[in-house]
């Protein structure tokens, strides 16, 4: 597979540089603004063998691909089965593997084993800095279950024992998600966990591709641009199913499944369709759930560092992949292509 880069400087990689791995869709939240608490597809756990299949072709084909073990559901629910499947991915040759969690089960326990399993970026998607506001956006599934201030405690707890043993991974960041009925949060949300030394990302909106209902802004308005998680993700459900992309939680568009494909394949099989249409514009001929999606802008977030130590290692650790992909393309493209395409980087 060829690299190609287009006149406004889309490349079609030959491998997804982010892979999104529903390892499980049970949850313990059900948060009013999350794709999960809408959907109607069974919400069951990712055969082990099915994880480690898909990792295997990540380490041989692209191991600086960026691992996400956690899609529709809260991986952490998993306990020691995650991390064991983590340390798998590791010992395998994947090199980048972030953890996206609601962060109700970091605690004593599993403090320890999230900074030894091998997880380069965690991130805890919090969005609320206040338990009411918390509660409104983030409902438990039971009544004793953690709240924000738990939730808290065990971040704060991971923070501190990164920083006496001097360790800088994983990366911690906190996420927040904007929304009418938190956003007079935001701010005071960043600040404070920029003085704990956490890195913050506020993310826009997300409407989950229509799933979680409020319009969003019109999916072909003008000025719409490809999406970068067309262009750069891939998706797989616990069933082994390749989705449209890391918002497509019901799976609309299921472009092919891991169990008898590889992921190289369907990337460059009905997902390279999709991407094509995106890079030259023709939004219209994409399926529904992309045409119509009112998210095609929101992959982007606004990142904020507690000084520029931190921000230059997010930063090289973001770049880390780049410049194997590139690299990749080189090594893929063979002598005779790589000449033409010296002039497109
Ligand atoms: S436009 Fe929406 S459905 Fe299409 S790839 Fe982007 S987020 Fe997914």
């Amino acid at each position: 597979m060829v690299p190609m880069k287009h006149q406004d400087g889309y490349i079609h990689t030959p491998f997804p540089q982010q892979l999104v791995i529903e390892v499980t869709a049970a949850c313990n939240q059900r948060c009013i603004f999350c794709g999960r608490s809408y959907m109607e597809r069974p919400k069951k756990t990712m055969p082990r063998s099915l994880f480690e299949k898909i990792v295997q072709e990540v380490a041989h084909e692209s191991p600086y691909t960026e691992i996400w073990p956690a899609f529709m559901g809260e991986s952490m629910l998993l306990g020691n089965k995650l991390f064991d499947q983590i340390r798998y991915a590791k010992e395998i040759g994947c090199q980048k593997i972030t953890l996206n969690t609601n962060g109700t089960r970091i605690n004593e326990r599993t403090v320890p084993h999230l900074i030894e399993c091998g997880i380069d970026r965690l991130i805890v998607s919090c969005d609320a800095h206040t338990a009411a506001t918390h509660a409104l956006v983030r409902p438990k599934t039971r009544s004793n279950g953690e709240g924000l201030e738990e939730i808290y405690r065990g971040v704060l707890l991971l923070l501190r024992t990164l920083h006496k043993r001097n360790l800088r991974r994983p990366l911690i960041e906190m996420q927040f998600s904007v929304f009418d009925e938190n956003e007079h949060e935001a701010e005071a949300f960043c600040r404070f966990w920029l003085d704990q030394g956490a890195i913050v990302k506020i993310r826009p909106k997300l409407h989950w591709s229509g799933t979680v209902a409020d319009g969003g802004s019109p999916a072909c308005s003008h000025g719409r641009k490809p999406c970068l998680w067309a262009l750069e993700t891939a998706a797989i459900h616990w069933n082994g199913n390749v989705v449209m992309c890391a918002v497509d939680c019901e799976g609309k568009y299921v472009a092919g499944n891991i169990e008898i494909q590889t992921v190289k394949e369907i990337w460059n099989g009905p997902l390279r369709w999709i991407r094509e249409l995106h890079i030259r514009h023709r939004f219209n001929e994409l399926p529904e759930i992309c045409r119509k999606c009112p998210d095609w802008g929101v992959k982007k977030a606004r990142a904020y560092f507690p000084d520029t130590f931190w921000e230059a290692e997010y930063e090289g650790y973001l770049r880390q992949g780049r410049i194997f992909l590139q690299q990749h393309y080189w090594r893929e493209a063979g002598p005779a292509l790589r000449q033409s395409s010296a002039a497109l980087h």
